[in-house]
Formats: structure tokens, C-alpha cells, sequence
């Protein structure tokens, strides 16, 4: 491979790559603000010049090929003058609002400021003014003086989402981004111009003025919003869910997420109507009750019924674990063989880009671990049908709210003599349930999904709850640290009486008199994952720690399983 010395070291670089790629690769970033891995190039900002011996002038290193023997230099005096000279021209106009900008904090002009800046200005007249507050679009508002034109806003919804909504208008210090006459900045994807804008212009007006980014923990997981499972972080203040950005993957979503994905997932996990603690039915309505009462209630209630006449129904909006546990639950303790789960399809949702028709983040784990109907059990329409004809009599449902989803299912299910529903918020179909179990939600625990590609993927806790405190699962999260999660299980603010689904499924077993696995093996979501890793061949020699933060892709014939 051919070499360029960058600061004195000596690195390679493949052709085509630019030196800020190059150098980028080695572990040197050269600071830039307008040039985005992803996007093209522009050569705008001007703050990644650099010096290149033999040549005359400093140069960009956005656009500069690397070249064999090239000898590079990022902090030389020239560079370094060059630098300091760039962010006093972009400070010039900037209104220097850090205080009370959204953005400061994550800003790479307040960074760069600290860093490379000479510290004081020398211009003493009136800074130029451009428009604030501009709402953009539904979801982002601009503020013109903070911007410093470097275009990655325009360049990504060109590029990525490929709807060119915004543009530059007039010239020199008067430039600004307008969108087209006619035009929202309303593209399915049109919120990450907020993550990758370097300052505080465009922000989200659904967080904006929430929270400042140093009182929040972000913490690593996955969207739930279909079948892509974009990677992403979970912002949390006292024990709140305020935001959720993307993670970079370059397997799954590189560095974008869509708008559904993140403002439609996680205010559910704050609501109100979060199931907190278990509810029996009595005289006509749902009642909080202890655990252990819910546990033998429902444990005697099952015991009415013949195995045939109770069915199982998992989810693909739950953890491989909490799919996996119902199935050993039905097959093993109940001994039914009537299970299956629900598909969720959007033929509108899905597109060229991230999205897929698959609304549910893990229907490939949910066939993996086997909740489909064993030799000559039911299927969900099945299922359905055997409830209608008094056939089936108790049904037993994790975490999917079908009769939201399938209104026409009310009459259907009113006819059940038992109807047990682990939720995260009460919703239609727990109105017909006799027992609600209160389920962790997604953002409450560890777990794994599988999304369409065959990528099996962690799910990781960001809020904390009252059964993490007490459980080995809670100490675990220390665990995490090594993936850089700031996981605060000692946060302030509500945490709820949930737990997760394998774990209710486990006491339940044990309240019913059987032991389904022995408890000293099953205190943590790894600990069923490792039990899983010896009976499905998918799952075959995996463990957390191997399929780590980023995920890792089985060895499974996609094609066949989507
Ligand atoms: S709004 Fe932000 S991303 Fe867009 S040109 Fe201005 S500084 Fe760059
Ligand atoms: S594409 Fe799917 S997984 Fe990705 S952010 Fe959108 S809804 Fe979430």
C-alpha cells in the first residue's frame, strides 16, 4: 500500500483516499467542520488546511488526494496560523450564545474555539444579523446567526434523502439557507441535518431547551421502529427519555436515522399509562396487587384449563430472551403446542433508504427462538379461529398490543375465559385482560433482536427500574462500561415496578410448581441468552460480549427467513 508521512508518523492510505481520510484512518482527525464522511466534499469551512511540503501553499486536506511520499503537517506554525486565522473569520458574526444555545456542549465551534482559537477577537463592530427562530420544517428550527455555511445540511438531504429542500441564498456575510419557495424542510430523514450541523443553527424542536447535554447519559441501544434496528443512543435525565440520535453502524444505518424512529419511540417509555406493577381483574376492573399474588393467580388460573385449550402468542417487539422463555413457558410447563406471534407490515413505510415495511424490530428473532406453532399446534389466524369456536379458552400474550392493531379482534377476545397480557402501557388489549403483568419496555433492559439483514443486535438499558435495583441484572450493568454506556442505575426520578418478560415467565414457572430453568442460572438476560446459545444453532457459539455493541450477522439463509 503506498505511504504518507502525516506529523511525523508514517501511514498508509488506499488510492483515492483524501489526507483528512487518511489521516483520519490512523487516528489523527485534522479539524474540520463542513466535510462529513458521508457527504461529498465542498472545501468550504477552511479549517482543515494543512501544510504539504514542496507544495506552495497550505492546503485543504478534504480535498487533497493523498499522494505517495507526501509529507504532511497538521500543527505546524504555518497550519496552526491558518487555523486560528479561519475560526476568528468564522467567529467574527457568530453571536457567541453558548448560554443559552442547545448546543453547546456537543459543538465543534465552541470545541475548536477552545481548542485552536486565539481566545479574543479584534473585531469590535456591529456583527451582521440574520433571521432566528425560523421554523424550518415541523420538526427543526433555524437560527441564521449561529450558521456558518457549511453547507452539510443542504449536501445531506440532496445526498441521503435525496429531497433537495434547502439551499443557499444572497452572498459573502449575508449568506444564508433558505428552503425552497414552496418547501418544508419535511423529508422522512430531515432531523439528522441537526446532528451533523457542527453548531447550535438547526435544532430539534422537540428537545430544544429540554435538557443541557452534560445532565443527560446516552446510552447505547437499538430502534424500535421497524426491522432495520438502527443503532442509536438513548438521552436520559433523571431517569427521562429526552432524545434519541443515531448511532454510527456502517452494517446497519451508517450515520442516520429516520424521523419516525426518533420521535415515535420512546415517549411511550415516559407515559403516563406505563403498567407499573402487576393488575388482577376483580368485580369488573383491573386492580394493582403484589407480584406474588399475580404469580399465583395466575398460576392456578392456567391450571383450570386443559394444555390444548391454552394458547401462547409472543412478540415482535420483544427480546429474543422474553420470546424464547414464553416458548420453553408453553411447550415445556403448559405443554400447548398453539404458539405463534403477529406480523406487523407498513407497505407504506418502507423505502430505498433505512426504512423497511417491517414495523417490529425482531420478527426474525422471534422465528429464531421458535415461537411458531410446534408440530400440529395452531397458528395466529389459528389461534384466532379456535378462540371463535370455544376450542381455545385462555390466551397467553407478550408484549404486543394487537387489538389496536386488529380492532375487529374485540368480540374475538371478549370470549376468552382467561386472558393473561404482559404490557409496558395499558392499551386496548389489556382492557379485555384478567391478568396484566407490567413488562420492562425496551429502553428498561438487556436483550438481543435480530433485524432483517440477520444481524443479531443488543439491547441495552437506559432507565432504570425498581427490579434492577434488586437484581443481579442491575449489578450487571457495570458490565457495560466498556462500551462507554454511562448507564445511571442510581438515577433520581420515577422508576417503575417492571420486569422484564423472561423473568416474569420464570417466577410464574415457579409459581406453578416447575422450575423451567434452575433460578441460580437465569439472573440476567445473559444468562438466558447463553442457555439459548446451546439449543439454537443460530445462536451457536455467541455470546454478549461477542456480539457486542455494534451487533454481529448469524450464519442464517436470510432469504428463507424473511
Ligand atoms: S445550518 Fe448548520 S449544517 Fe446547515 S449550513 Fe449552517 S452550519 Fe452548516
Ligand atoms: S429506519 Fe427503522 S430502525 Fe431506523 S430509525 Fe427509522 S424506524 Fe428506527
Amino acid at each position: 500500500m503506498p505511504k504518507l508521512v502525516v506529523d511525523g508518523k508514517e501511514i498508509e492510505f488506499k488510492q483515492g483516499q483524501t489526507i483528512i481520510e487518511a489521516a483520519k484512518e490512523a487516528g489523527n482527525t485534522i479539524p474540520h467542520f463542513c466535510w462529513h464522511p458521508s457527504l461529498s466534499v465542498s472545501g468550504n469551512c477552511r479549517v482543515c488546511l494543512v501544510e504539504v511540503e514542496k507544495m506552495p501553499k497550505l492546503v485543504i486536506a478534504c480535498s487533497t488526494l493523498a499522494a505517495e511520499g507526501m509529507i504532511v503537517h497538521t500543527a505546524s506554525e504555518k497550519a496552526l496560523a491558518a487555523r486560528n486565522a479561519v475560526m476568528e473569520f468564522l467567529l467574527i458574526n457568530h453571536p457567541l450564545d453558548c448560554p443559552i444555545c442547545d448546543e453547546a456542549g456537543e459543538c465543534k465551534l465552541q470545541d475548536y474555539a477552545y481548542a485552536h482559537g486565539v481566545g479574543e477577537s479584534r473585531f469590535v463592530e456591529e456583527k451582521t444579523h440574520k433571521d432566528k427562530r425560523v421554523p424550518l420544517g415541523p420538526n427543526i428550527m433555524f437560527d441564521g446567526d449561529r450558521c456558518i455555511s457549511c453547507s452539510r445540511c443542504i449536501r445531506f438531504c440532496d445526498e441521503i434523502a435525496g429531497a433537495p429542500e434547502l439551499t443557499f441564498v444572497k452572498r459573502g456575510d449575508r449568506v444564508t439557507i433558505v428552503t425552497y419557495p414552496g418547501r418544508q424542510l419535511e423529508n422522512p430523514y430531515a432531523m439528522n441535518v441537526v446532528d451533523i450541523c457542527p453548531v447550535g443553527a438547526l435544532t430539534n424542536r422537540d428537545f430544544r431547551f429540554k435538557a443541557r447535554v452534560w445532565d443527560m447519559s446516552a446510552n447505547k441501544t437499538i430502534c424500535q421502529g421497524c426491522s432495520r434496528g438502527c443503532n442509536i443512543e438513548l438521552w436520559v435525565r433523571n431517569n427521562e427519555i429526552l432524545r434519541i440520535t443515531p448511532r454510527q453502524n456502517d452494517e446497519v444505518n451508517s450515520y442516520w436515522m429516520c424521523d419516525h424512529g426518533r420521535l415515535n419511540t420512546f415517549k411511550f417509555v415516559n407515559a403516563d399509562d406505563r403498567v407499573d406493577g402487576p393488575y388482577l381483574r376483580r368485580e369488573g376492573s383491573l386492580a394493582k396487587v403484589g407480584w406474588d399474588e399475580a404469580f399465583a393467580a395466575a398460576a392456578s388460573e392456567l391450571k383450570q384449563f386443559n394444555k390444548n385449550e391454552i394458547a401462547f402468542i409472543g412478540s415482535a417487539f420483544a427480546s429474543c430472551e422474553d420470546n424464547y422463555m414464553l416458548r420453553e413457558f408453553a411447550l415445556n410447563v403448559i405443554g400447548s403446542r398453539h404458539i405463534d406471534f403477529m406480523r406487523h407490515s407498513d407497505s407504506n413505510f418502507g423505502d430505498e433508504i433505512l426504512r423497511k415495511n417491517d414495523i417490529t424490530p425482531n420478527t426474525m428473532g422471534a422465528e429464531l427462538v421458535g415461537v411458531t406453532p410446534a408440530a400440529g399446534g395452531l397458528n395466529f389466524d389459528g389461534i384466532i379461529n379456535s378462540i371463535n369456536e370455544g376450542k381455545i379458552k385462555a390466551l397467553y400474550l407478550i408484549e404486543d398490543d394487537i387489538l389496536s392493531a386488529n380492532p375487529e379482534l374485540e368480540n374475538t377476545l371478549a370470549k376468552l375465559n382467561l386472558f393473561i397480557v404482559h404490557s409496558s402501557n395499558f392499551n386496548k388489549t389489556t382492557t379485555l385482560a384478567d391478568i396484566v403483568f407490567p413488562a420492562a419496555a425496551y429502553a428498561e433492559k438487556n436483550g438481543t433482536m435480530v433485524n432483517f439483514q440477520g444481524r443479531i443486535q443488543r439491547l441495552m438499558p437506559a432507565v432504570a427500574t425498581l427490579e434492577q435495583d434488586r437484581s443481579l441484572d442491575g449489578m450487571a450493568m457495570s458490565r457495560l462500561d466498556k462500551f462507554g454506556t454511562r448507564f445511571d442505575r442510581w438515577a433520581k426520578g420515577n422508576k417503575r415496578d417492571v420486569r422484564p418478560t423472561w423473568k416474569i415467565i420464570l417466577s410464574l414457572s415457579a409459581a406453578a410448581g416447575y422450575k423451567l430453568i434452575r433460578q441460580a442460572q437465569a439472573n440476567m438476560a445473559e444468562d438466558i441468552f447463553e442457555i439459548m446459545s446451546k439449543k439454537i444453532d443460530a445462536f451457536k457459539g455467541l455470546d454478549y460480549d461477542k456480539i457486542g455493541e455494534k451487533g454481529i450477522m448469524l450464519k442464517i439463509d436470510v432469504a428463507e427467513k424473511a
